[in-house]
C-alpha cells in the first residue's frame, strides 16, 4: 500500500464532507481532484436567492434562502479544518454563538424560550411549564456525562478499526454501557427524566436531528440536547453557506482542482485495487491512486459499481426521515419570532406514528427558520425570508404531490392560528423542496437526511465504515456512513478518513 507518499486523488461530490476531504488532502500535499455533477459546491449545504420581480436581480429586492441546514452546532470542527490546513480562519470564515437557541409555541398559547445557557433555561421553564429548575439541569447534565463519556469517542474515531477498541477510554465506556439507557427508548429516559409532558416533547424533539424517532431510537440520543445547550448553538456571520463557500475557498487555495457539473460514472478498479473514475464528458478514464466517495454510500455501489458484491444488509438498513421545506417571502416582521422557531404539533407520538407508515400527519411539528432577524440583507426592507419546514418520511413512492398540497394548507393554519396572522396573503414568493428533488439534487437515497436512521439500538454499528474492506483504496465520507448525517457529523466522517488512510 502506497503510504507517506504523495498521491493522486479523486473526490466524488462537493457536499460539505467532500469539500472538507478535499481540504485535508491537499493539506497533506496530495493532488486532489473533486468531481461535482452540480455547477455549485455544498450539495445540501447550499443557498439560493429568489427575486420578488424575476427581472430584478438587485440584492434589495431579494430573499437570500439557505436551501438545506439552518443550525449550526459544534464549529470547533470547522475551525480543526483551518487548522489541519494551516491557515488562519479569522478573515475567512466567522460565527456568533446564539442567546436564544430557539422560540417555542404550542396550540394552547403556551411559549417557551429555549436559551443556552443552562441557568436562564431552567429558569424559563419554571416560569412557563411550573417545572422545578433542578430537573431541567438534571437532565442537561446526564447529556452531558453521555456526550463526555462515550458520544465523543464513538463519533470521532473509525469504530471498524481494532485500534479504536484497544484503549482503556473505551474499555471504561463499555463497562459503563448500562447507564446510557441503550436499552430504552429516547421517549422512556425523557419521561422518567422530565415527567412534563412539554417537556418530554422539547427533549424528544432532539432526535429528529438525525432523522430518527424518540418511540424508537435508543435513550443513548438523549445526548443530543448537550450539543445545543452544553456546547452551544451557533450562526455563520452571513449564513449558513458560509460555512459551504469558506471551506470551498479554502481547498481551492489549497490548490485542489474542482470540475463542475461533471457526474462520475463508474469507479474503475483492477483486481480489487482503486484504479481511478469514468467521468461523463471526459473522453478518457481518469488515474487516481485513492478515491473518497462522498455521494451517498447506496448510490455509489448500485451506480459506480455495479459488479461488485454489495454489503446489502448495510445498505438496507432504514433512511432517516427527509424534509417538505417551504421557501417563503414574507411581506411583514414578526417580532415575537427568532432566527429559529418551533410550533409544536399537539400529539407528538401520532405524528411519528403518521411516519413510520411513510405518511404525513395533518398536525404537523412546523419549524420556522428565519435569518434576515440576523442577517437583515436577506429579505427586503420590512419582510422576513422564512424557510418553513415538516419532518417528512423518506421518498418510498408516495403521492408528494398531493402531500405537498395537503401538509401547505396544514401548515398556513396551525401557523396562522398560534401567530393570529393570515400567512397565506403575506407570502410574496415561493419556492418548494420535497424527498425527490433532494434526491434528485444530491443523489441522497430516498431523500433522506442523513442516510440510515438511528432507530435501532445497533444503528451507530450499522452505518457503512470509512473505507472498504474489499477495494484497496476506496474510501467514503458525508452524511450516509459513520459517523452519520449533519455539518458536524460529516466534517467529522473527513477526519476519520484522513485518519485511517
Ligand atoms: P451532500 O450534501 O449530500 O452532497 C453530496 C454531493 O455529491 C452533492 O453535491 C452531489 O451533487 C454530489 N454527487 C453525488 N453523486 C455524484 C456523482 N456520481 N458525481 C459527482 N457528484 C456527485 N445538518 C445540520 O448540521 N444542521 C441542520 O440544520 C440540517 N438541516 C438540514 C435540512 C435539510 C432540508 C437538509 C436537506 C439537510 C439538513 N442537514 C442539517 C443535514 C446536512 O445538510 C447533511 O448531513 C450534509 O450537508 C450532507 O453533506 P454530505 O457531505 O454528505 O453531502
Amino acid at each position: 500500500m502506497v503510504k507517506n507518499h504523495l498521491m493522486k486523488i479523486g473526490i466524488i461530490g462537493a457536499g460539505v464532507a467532500g469539500l472538507a476531504s478535499a481540504v485535508r488532502m491537499a493539506s497533506k500535499g496530495h493532488e486532489v481532484h473533486v468531481f461535482e455533477a452540480n455547477n455549485y459546491p455544498g450539495g445540501k449545504l447550499s443557498e439560493f436567492t429568489l427575486y420578488r420581480n424575476e427581472n430584478s436581480s438587485e440584492n434589495t429586492e431579494g430573499y437570500r434562502f439557505d436551501a438545506g441546514p439552518s443550525l449550526f452546532t459544534m464549529p470547533q470542527y470547522v475551525e480543526d479544518l483551518f487548522k489541519a490546513a494551516e491557515v488562519e480562519m479569522t478573515g475567512r470564515f466567522a460565527y456568533q454563538k446564539s442567546d436564544v437557541v430557539c422560540q417555542y409555541f404550542w396550540d394552547d398559547d403556551t411559549r417557551l424560550t429555549a436559551y443556552s445557557d443552562t441557568d436562564k433555561f431552567a429558569q424559563e421553564v419554571e416560569n412557563q411549564l411550573d417545572v422545578k429548575q433542578s430537573v431541567v439541569k438534571n437532565a442537561l447534565a446526564e447529556a452531558r456525562r453521555k456526550y463526555e463519556q462515550a458520544g465523543q469517542i464513538f463519533l470521532e474515531k473509525s469504530l471498524h478499526k481494532a485500534q479504536t477498541w484497544f484503549s482503556w477510554k473505551i474499555l471504561k465506556t463499555m463497562l459503563r454501557m448500562p447507564t446510557y439507557d441503550i436499552f430504552k427508548t429516547m421517549n422512556r429516559t425523557h419521561e422518567q427524566l422530565l415527567s412534563h409532558p412539554k417537556l418530554v416533547q422539547y427533549f424528544n424533539r432532539f432526535a429528529t436531528y438525525n432523522g430518527s424517532n424518540p418511540y424508537k431510537a435508543s435513550g443513548m440520543l438523549s445526548v443530543i440536547p448537550h450539543f445545543e445547550h452544553g456546547i452551544g448553538c451557533y450562526y455563520p456571520i452571513g449564513g449558513m453557506g458560509e460555512i459551504t463557500k469558506s471551506i470551498y475557498q479554502l481547498a481551492v487555495d489549497k490548490g485542489v482542482y474542482f470540475y463542475f457539473d461533471k457526474t462520475v460514472e463508474k469507479i474503475i478498479t483492477e483486481e480489487k485495487k482503486i484504479k481511478g473514475l469514468k467521468v461523463k464528458g471526459f473522453d478518457e478514464e481518469i488515474f487516481f491512486d485513492k478515491v473518497i466517495s462522498n455521494m451517498d454510500v447506496y448510490f455509489t455501489y448500485k451506480k459506480l459499481l455495479p459488479n461488485i458484491k454489495h454489503p446489502e444488509f448495510i445498505l438496507n438498513q432504514e433512511r432517516s426521515t427527509s424534509a417538505l421545506i417551504f421557501y417563503w417571502g414574507i411581506k411583514h416582521i414578526f417580532n415575537e419570532l427568532n432566527l429559529h422557531n418551533i410550533f409544536f404539533s399537539k400529539d407528538y407520538k401520532t405524528e411519528f406514528d403518521y411516519l413510520a407508515e411513510g405518511t404525513v400527519s395533518d398536525d404537523p411539528t412546523v419549524y420556522v427558520n428565519i435569518t434576515s432577524k440576523r442577517t437583515s440583507k436577506d429579505a427586503p426592507h420590512g419582510c422576513e425570508n422564512w424557510f418553513v419546514m415538516v419532518n417528512v418520511p423518506h421518498n418510498s413512492g408516495q403521492n408528494w404531490e398531493a402531500l405537498v398540497k395537503k401538509t401547505r394548507e396544514n401548515v398556513l393554519k396551525k401557523v396562522s392560528n398560534i401567530l393570529k396572522t393570515d400567512i397565506a396573503q403575506l407570502i410574496e414568493v415561493e419556492e418548494t423542496l420535497t424527498p425527490l428533488s433532494i434526491e434528485s439534487k444530491t443523489q441522497s437515497y430516498g431523500g433522506a437526511l442523513y442516510g440510515t436512521s438511528s432507530n435501532s439500538l445497533m444503528s451507530a454499528f450499522l452505518r457503512h465504515k470509512n473505507f472498504s474492506s474489499t477495494i484497496e483504496g476506496l474510501y467514503f465520507c458525508g452524511g450516509s456512513v459513520h459517523p452519520g448525517g449533519g455539518i458536524p457529523l460529516c466534517l467529522l466522517s473527513a477526519k476519520i478518513v484522513d485518519d485511517v488512510m
